[in-house]
């Protein structure tokens, strides 16, 4: 293999720059050498270094050639003149004449008037602007290609001193970096407030020494190094063949990457002109971000994406530097991360005051673990890996989706107040833990609470809930990277019937498809998933995975009560399919000599309209029927439940809605049926009110809502409820929720 060709020239640049670097000298003293350095390396009259002094506004920091005395003075707004126009595009402006160029404007007390060629470059690390490094001449010259990716590498080099606040003195604009308050406003994951400490899932790998003294070893470190990630990379290729069409695409990419001969080249190129490997890949990287904040191409910003992670695993195998960076985690963590799994977030448990994400989404699996676990969780919060170290103070509002990085004293006193006001709350629901939630004119409703994770079942106690009305299984296969065995599935079982100490346990049986997918099943590509081959369709068509289910909850209940919730149930003829499967499983562990349940319940989640319609046999012959207001209020209003748009457009308490649900109540009080409710919409205390007071007297509901929902039924009058619904109903508006506004405001 020739070995890439190595730059003498910018090489003699960077040796004495790292000489500059060893010396004594530090701040101010040691920018102003350095500037000088370039200046004469680069043949030219002028080098100036401006760095931000806060996110719009550059300031001349350092120079040789301009006028001292505008050091420090001199300022512009990211954007304004040449050296504004680099810092805002990130990209090198290289020009003979630069009076006469676009946007130039000169500053009269740096005296730079007499000066024609410019050459500024963007002094940049990991997308992060920093600032801008500038050479300019008297005579009209246009900088060779050679001159402009040596100064290129001296930014890198210049930007690596800068993180490490190597030469940064007093009043520089550096210095103020990572030091003052940043407010990033991002979408509600999981609500709640916290305050706590930075703890960054990925901390940042650091280069330590951007220069090297000898090539030959850097391009043989490097390509060992590229030669390791593309074995990783077709490693995990092999592990995920069979898995998500996604993670493929994705794996692929970065296989593509690891080879691509341009990516190689150009971090050769810039170990030739006297990087160290480690400093060449973050050169690409702080490129490929730089990139990233431009484009508007989702596929291109993805692929980007890609090569940034692929860039940090390179790092870490340069560096050797992996996920442990020693730093111990703060007494009370708030985790950031661009992304996360769930199985990851599951590792960090309960132990996290709040979680930050720079991507996920509102219906990802680690937001439905977060929900689970009850931490305050922001996602979409752009910037925030960038802006946050380890340690920094946070304080993180996850109802409003808005984090406070480093706040400033008035928002601490104000967001502690917040806090304190919730915590009062929490006082005051813990007070009537114990209490019946009965409202003033007596009518008693239940209240149970959802879960899904083994860490929900403290909140049981906790929580002052009376059973869990849902346990959603499916997150036990969701969370892990394979197919749970049957066996692990019986005990998980056998463990919540423990943790619930008698207490009634609603297991509903696999519900995928839709917005939950397995990772280790092959995803269908349907247009319309949500109304597309999920939950119980699943189960009859494929009766593996719940034959297997449906033993592993009769084993675990080992001769206990058991109850079992069959999803999505759309027509009577499922539900007598999925109760015969039950039926077969019971007969064979009897015939296994196994304990058979001392009871059994079995019923179905009403989910589509169509079963609200069903025959009355059906009521008959269900034992239990439990309302899945998500699903169902998306297909009674047609409006996807995933949607942001259209979401929220129709309201719970749209009277409509409110009578359809009356028409199932009636219907299962004919037939003596027992009917609970367990979409969001149960924690929620307005909404919980108005469902209690058209008889749905059992709730089902998160933890956390169970104190404020118990709260408010125990103020109101559920027959006055009922009457403002039905007056709502004749004057034919929309919602009542107005009504039940004034009237819980009211009651002071
Ligand atoms: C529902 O649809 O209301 C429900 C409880 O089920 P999930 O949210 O898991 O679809
Ligand atoms: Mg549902």
């Amino acid at each position: 293999m020739s070995e890439p060709e190595i730059k003498t020239d910018s090489r003699q640049m960077l040796a004495r720059l790292r000489e500059v670097m060893a010396e004594d000298s530090a701040g101010q003293a040691r920018l102003d050498t350095i500037t000088r350095l370039i200046a004469e390396e680069m043949h030219s009259q002028v080098c100036s270094v401006y760095l931000f002094r806060d996110e719009d506004t550059l300031e001349l920091c350092a120079t040789e050639g301009l006028n001292p005395s505008s050091v420090h003075q001199t300022r512009m707004k990211m954007g304004e003149g040449l050296v504004g126009l680099v810092a805002r595009k990130g990209q090198r402006v290289n020009t003979p004449d630069a009076p006469s160029e676009r946007g130039f404007r000169y500053m009269p007390e740096t005296g730079e008037e007499i000066y024609s060629s410019f050459l500024g470059v963007p002094i940049q690390r990991l997308g992060e602007k920093l600032g801008v490094l500038v050479v300019q001449t008297k005579d009209a010259r246009e900088f060779a290609d050679e001159e402009v990716d040596a100064l290129e590498v001296v930014a890198m080099v210049l930007a690596e001193m800068a993180e490490l606040g190597a030469f940064i003195g007093e009043g520089a604009a550096l210095s103020a970096r990572h030091t003052q308050p940043v407010l990033l406003r991002g979408t509600t994951g999981q609500e709640g407030a916290a305050e706590g400490h930075v703890w960054l899932h990925e901390p940042r790998v650091v280069v330590t020494n951007p220069i090297a003294e000898d090539p030959h070893r850097e391009f043989e470190r490097l390509r060992e190094a590229v030669e390791e990630l593309r074995v990783g990379v077709d490693k995990m290729l092999a592990g995920a063949r069979g898995g998500g069409k996604e993670q493929l695409d994705v794996l692929e990419a970065y296989r593509m990457f690891a080879n691509s001969k341009g990516w190689m080249s150009r971090m050769e190129q810039d170990i030739g002109r006297g990087l160290s490997a480690e400093a060449a890949v973050e050169k690409e990287q702080s490129t490929a971000r730089a990139r990233m904040q431009q484009v508007t191409d989702a596929y291109l910003r993805e692929r980007l994406h890609d090569l940034d992670d692929l860039s940090n695993r390179l790092l870490r195998i340069l560096t050797g530097q992996g996920l442990e960076t020693g730093a111990e985690m703060p007494a009370d963590p708030v985790l950031i991360a661009r992304n996360i799994g769930p199985a990851e977030l599951l590792d960090y448990g309960r132990s996290l005051k709040a979680i930050v994400l720079e991507e996920g989404s509102v219906g990802s699996h680690a937001a439905i673990v977060a929900r689970a676990l009850a931490i305050p969780l922001v996602v979409h919060a752009s910037r925030i890996t960038t802006e946050a170290l380890n340690g920094d103070h946070i304080m993180v509002d996850g109802d409003q989706g808005v984090v406070h990085l480093r706040p400033d004293d008035t928002v601490v006193t104000a967001f502690r107040d917040k806090i304190a006001m919730q915590a009062q709350a929490q006082e005051r629901y813990a007070s009537i833990r114990d209490k019946p939630a009965k409202s003033r004119d007596g009518i008693r409703v239940g209240l149970h609470m959802n879960a899904g994770l083994m860490a929900d079942l403290p909140s049981l106690a906790g929580s002052g809930a009376e059973g869990v009305g849902l346990f959603r299984t499916e997150l036990q296969f969701l969370v892990r990277n394979q197919m749970p065995r049957r066996s692990e599935l019986c005990a998980l079982y056998g463990r919540v019937l423990d943790a619930a100490q008698g207490k009634r346990v609603v297991f509903r049986t696999l519900d995928i498809g839709s917005d939950k997918v397995l990772p280790y099943m092959k995803p269908n590509d349907e247009p319309n998933p949500a109304l597309g081959w999920r939950a119980i369709r699943v189960g009859l068509d494929k009766p593996g995975i719940m034959r297997m289910q449906l033993q592993a909850l009769l084993r675990a209940a080992n001769g206990r009560p058991l109850t079992v919730m069959f999803p999505f149930v759309a027509q009577f003829e499922e539900y007598r399919a999925a109760r015969a499967e039950m039926d077969k499983a019971i007969a064979r562990e009897k015939a296994l000599g196994h304990a058979l349940p001392e009871s059994l319940e079995i019923g179905a989640m009403l989910e589509t309209p169509s079963l609200a319609f069903a025959p009355d046999k059906f009521f008959e012959e269900v034992d239990f029927l439990s309302i899945g207001g998500n699903d169902l209020k998306q297909f009674f209003f047609a409006a996807d439940r995933e949607n942001e748009r259209v979401r929220k457009r129709y309201d719970t308490l749209n009277i409509s809605f409110l009578t359809f649900l009356e028409g199932i109540v009636k219907r299962c009080a004919a037939s003596g049926t027992a009917l609970s409710f367990c979409g969001e919409d149960a924690g929620r205390p307005l909404e919980a009110v108005c469902l209690a007071a058209i008889g749905l007297d059992t709730l089902s509901m998160r933890p956390a809502s169970i104190g404020p929902v118990k709260s408010l039924i125990r103020r109101v009058d559920l027959h006055r409820v009922k009457a403002l619904i039905d007056a709502a109903a004749a004057r034919g508006v929309q919602s009542v929720r107005p009504d039940i506004v004034a009237y819980i405001r009211s009651l002071g």
